[in-house]
């Protein structure tokens, strides 16, 4: 285990501008724009040899080499049947409260009359296609099955397909509850197949064995850094939602928080990867000391006591000490963390202050892992500061708003001279004339 626990900084008595507080925010040292450099010839090696690469790749990460990379339908059938009954009652909760949440996200049509005869209609259209990619590597996620499929099938998307890494354990197929998600979604169309290799094999299309995967137009869901590098490197050959990759808490606290709450919320994101983030921002001394106690406590006896030592030890992960309040809010909304805990006094209005996270859960009854499975909020959130500009996974992130524009004759007429005349201050003649075919009557040099 590393010697320390956590990175201390203390950013008391400094009056940091926002360049110098991004700078001195910590992250970590393999970050995503390293790793796309490590996962291009992966990419490279979908694009040129299709599911013969996806073989050779599941050999070398995932240790096993599938049988073939479509699930069968009984093997999907079989793992609910044998799933257990109390896990089968977390996830239908799970998806229930999901699908109260998300349903609200629905956006109507709206039609705007611009003049008489003139209309935009904004259409919300589902994409045609999405791959849902669902983590399996340290970890297994069937909670990002939820997370993933509830969404794109309340935004009427037609088409689902769910990849997540071949199991060495389980004879090369995704993990049997990830499995038994799918079938309780009625998901029907699963991919043995992980990591970079799966987004590259949605972006280009796959055929294995007689079975087709075909292109999406969007890839979606969590991953650790080379499933973000991925996104980012084939961003524009397909969609992607936003890059979620290895998971960050901050947790925003004064002496008011209790320290072993905070500990075990810091921890509990930590377990997900060695490079987690967790960050505790107070102006608190004391409950400094006290949380360092508890962690040094906590990670004695958790499970995964290695993964959590290594991310909490990063230095992606510290605890900053700062003068206030308003100090703390300043940093957080420059770190914008993927998962914000607002553990003050009066949590709701210091909440309402926040500009920048993933999401944020408010007050000492909220903690991150309710997020992470029940709260019908969703966990796919962006990471590495990407929340400063994008948003979690929603119903939104599968629909694309399409203008609509009809206009009449008579409200054409009505308008036409100021395009003509702004197309010809552009230098771009043609757009005018365009309208002037339609209306000779408008031509200024006529
Ligand atoms: P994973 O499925 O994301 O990754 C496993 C795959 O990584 C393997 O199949 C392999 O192909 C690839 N891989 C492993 N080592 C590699 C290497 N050296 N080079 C190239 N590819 C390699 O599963 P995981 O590893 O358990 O990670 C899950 C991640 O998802 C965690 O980082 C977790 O924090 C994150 N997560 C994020 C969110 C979010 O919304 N941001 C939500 C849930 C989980």
């Amino acid at each position: 285990m590393p010697d320390t626990i956590i990175p201390r900084l203390d950013l008391r008595g400094q009056h940091l501008s926002l360049r110098e507080l991004k700078a001195a925010l910590p992250r970590a040292e393999f970050d995503v724009e390293a790793a796309v450099d490590a996962v291009r010839p992966i990419v490279a090696d979908v694009a040129e040899r299709g599911a013969a690469a996806l073989y050779d790749a599941a050999e070398r990460f995932d240790g096993i080499r599938p049988g073939r990379l479509r699930v069968p339908a009984e093997v999907i059938a079989d793992a609910l049947t044998t799933l257990d009954p109390a896990v089968r009652a977390a996830l239908e909760e799970s998806i229930r409260r999901a699908r109260v949440v998300h349903a609200d996200q629905r956006r109507s049509d709206t039609t705007t009359q611009v003049a008489d005869g003139g209309t935009v209609t904004e259409r919300w259209v589902p994409v045609d296609r999405v791959g849902l990619y669902v983590p399996g590597g340290l970890a297994v996620y069937p909670s990002s099955v939820v997370m993933n499929v509830v969404p794109a099938q309340l935004a009427q998307v037609p088409s689902l397909a769910v990849a997540s890494p071949p199991q060495r354990d389980h004879g090369g197929w995704p993990h049997p509850t990830i499995l038994a998600a799918c079938a309780l979604l009625e998901v029907d169309e699963v991919w043995a197949m992980g990591g970079a290799q799966a987004v590259a094999a949605f972006a280009y299309g796959i055929e294995d064995d007689g079975e087709v995967c075909d292109p999406v137009s969007l890839v979606t869901g969590p991953g650790n850094i080379y499933v973000a590098a991925a996104k980012r490197l084939l961003k524009g050959i397909v969609g992607i939602d936003a890059e979620a990759g290895p998971t960050e808490i901050a947790v925003l606290a004064d002496d008011s928080a209790d320290a072993d709450h905070v500990a075990s919320d810091l921890i509990s994101q930590a377990e997900h990867d060695p490079l987690a983030a967790a960050v505790l921002v107070t102006d608190s001394p004391d409950l400094v000391d006290a949380v360092e106690a508890a962690l040094a406590r906590r990670v004695a006896s958790t499970k995964h006591t290695e993964r959590v030592a290594t991310a909490l030890a990063g230095r992606q992960s510290a605890i900053v000490l700062v003068d206030d309040v308003e100090a703390a809010l300043a940093l957080v909304n420059a770190y914008a963390a993927e998962h914000l805990e607002i553990q003050t006094r009066d949590a709701a209005s210091v909440a309402a202050r926040v500009r920048n996270a993933g999401a944020v859960f408010v007050g000492p009854w909220s903690p991150v892992s309710l997020g992470d499975y029940a709260a019908g909020s969703n966990h796919v959130l962006p990471t590495g500061g990407c929340a400063c500009h994008s948003s979690g996974l929603s119903v939104q992130s599968f629909l694309r708003g399409i203008h609509v524009v009809t206009y009449s004759s008579q409200a054409l007429r009505e308008v036409g001279g100021h395009v003509v005349t702004l197309a010809r201050a552009e230098d771009l003649p043609a757009h005018g004339e365009a309208v002037l075919a339609r209306h000779p009557e408008l031509d200024p040099s006529a």
